[in-house]
């Protein structure tokens, strides 16, 4: 068999770097939501970008799919190895290269997490913006092109990296981009590769962009009694222009769930978490600005946090509200929605979601990143029941198509994986055959990661 060939050959370039233990398999194969799980036949741990190079072309002559893998936090299975191969972990390729001061840019390996990058950072007075809600690697962000709390200020990991080192499906190692902030020269591979989700090169190395740490943040939570008020405030604060560096909006069940997962105390009502970065003098400015224009939405209680515990301990419930959610239905699993629509668009995209979930017989806590016009719904269902996970698909798929209907897309952040190729030729049309012909001409073998982002080979 050619998967087999391909083992023999990987087992003898990485030793015991090649692993075949049904843990490992089943980790590598496993999905932070619904999927079911789809192992990967064998687990490859590369140290270098040789390695990685070397393991490529052994895959490419053999026809083995090769699924890199950053820390598995994806959530439209796109680490499920559907059609076996081998997974590619990266997390050993995890060092800071070279932080670069006076450009305020760090080069790093793909396996290192967001928040390892952030640690290496603490004392340089500069910091990573990009923060999902997972300690996700930073070749995993950039291969689904993520965001956060803070893309609303300071961008997605499309605006953070400046210059990769990919290596293509038949073993060649490439740069694209460079340190300068902007460049001219040729297509923008380097745009390519953010999003591709490990189906046209597999990212060895990053440049990426950093931000100076602000003097003073300032962060503050209000509940409304109506979620059609929260998010026009939001609206209201983003079309004003105050300069917000995060601003997320949470629904009253997901309220409750972080309540009771993270032990906050608030009230079980919509609520927006703000927060706020610049000088002194500039973030209190800003907190007063947005408190006028909330109270006219009529917010209540609200609570402002300056200190770094308060602040942390906000942001940390906000970051756990997944699981959070999980919770309010025990032993769910859940479909993860994850849409974006122009902020025009962004109450009425809202509003028609909750009473589709209202109507639905599960469980649909809503919240997002709403500065952007980003929003999820958490569709809880108990694994395995085939009625409601149709169910969530259902509503799923109304959330995609009323996206689309309203000018936005069918993902902000999560990316395509498997799980949403349904909808990519209603979002794309005959881009989405172009993707293909990409895809085709990069990897004609078709063994990078295959089964996902474009339509079957
Ligand atoms: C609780 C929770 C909250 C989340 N919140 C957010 C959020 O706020 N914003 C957001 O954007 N996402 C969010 N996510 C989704 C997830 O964290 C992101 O998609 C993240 O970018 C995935 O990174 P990873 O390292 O886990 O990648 P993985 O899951 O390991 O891989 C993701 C994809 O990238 C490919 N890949 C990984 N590494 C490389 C590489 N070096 N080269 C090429 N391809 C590679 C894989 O093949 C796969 O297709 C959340 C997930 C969870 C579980």
């Amino acid at each position: 068999m050619t998967i087999n060939a391909a083992l023999t050959e990987l087992s003898a370039l990485l030793g015991d770097r090649l692993s075949r233990s049904k843990p490992d398999l089943e980790a590598h194969g496993a999905s932070e939501t619904h999927f079911a799980a789809a192992p990967p036949d064998a687990v490859a741990y590369p140290e270098s970008t040789g390695e990685v190079a070397d393991i490529l072309r052994i895959c490419h002559a053999h026809g083995c799919p090769v699924i890199a893998y950053g820390a598995g936090t994806a959530l439209e299975g796109h680490t499920s190895a559907i059609a076996g191969g081998i997974s590619l972990d990266l997390a050993r390729m995890n060092r800071v290269l070279d932080i670069r001061q006076g450009d305020m840019q760090a080069v790093v390996q793909p396996g290192l997490t967001r928040e390892e990058l952030n640690r290496e950072l603490r004392t340089t007075g500069l910091f990573f913006s990009v923060d999902p809600g997972a300690n996700a690697s930073i070749g995993g962000m950039a291969a689904t092109r993520a965001s956060g709390t803070t893309a609303v200020r300071y961008g997605t990991m499309r605006d953070n990296i400046r210059a990769l080192e990919v290596v293509m499906a038949d073993g060649r190692v490439i740069r694209t981009g460079s340190g300068a902030r902007k460049s001219s020269s040729g297509y923008d591979l380097t745009g390519l590769f953010l999003g591709s989700e490990g189906t046209l090169g597999v990212i060895t190395e990053l440049t990426v962009q950093l931000h100076g740490q602000p003097e003073a943040i300032s962060a503050a939570v209000c509940a409304f009694e109506r979620m059609e008020d929260a998010v026009d405030a939001v609206v209201a604060v983003i079309q004003i222009g105050i300069p917000v560096a995060r601003i997320e909006f949470v629904d009253a069940e997901s309220v409750r769930a972080v309540n009771a997962y993270s032990g906050t105390d608030l009230p079980a009502k919509p609520h927006i978490f703000v927060e706020f970065h610049g000088s002194e003098s500039a973030v209190a400015e800003d907190a007063e600005r947005f408190r006028e224009v909330v109270d006219e939405f009529g917010a209540e209680g609200i609570r402002t946090a300056t200190r770094t515990e308060d602040r942390t301990a906000l942001w940390t419930a906000r970051h756990h509200a997944y699981w959070a959610c999980l919770g309010l239905k025990p032993g769910a699993t859940a479909v993860v929605t994850d849409v974006c629509v122009p902020i025009s668009r962004l109450a009425e995209a809202i509003e028609e979601t909750r009473a589709d979930i209202a109507a639905s017989t599960i469980p649909g806590p809503m919240l997002g990143h709403v500065g952007d016009g980003n929003f999820h719904a958490a569709l809880l269902i108990e694994p395995g029941n085939a009625a409601e996970l149709a169910e969530a698909k259902r509503l799923a798929s109304r959330m995609a198509e009323r996206a689309l209907r309203m000018g936005g897309t069918i993902t902000g952040e999560h990316g395509i994986g498997f799980g949403k190729l349904a909808y990519m030729e209603a979002e794309h049309g005959a881009a989405w055959d172009v993707m293909g012909e990409i895809k085709r001409a990069l990897d004609p073998a078709n063994i990078l990661n295959p089964g996902k982002v474009v339509r079957g080979q």
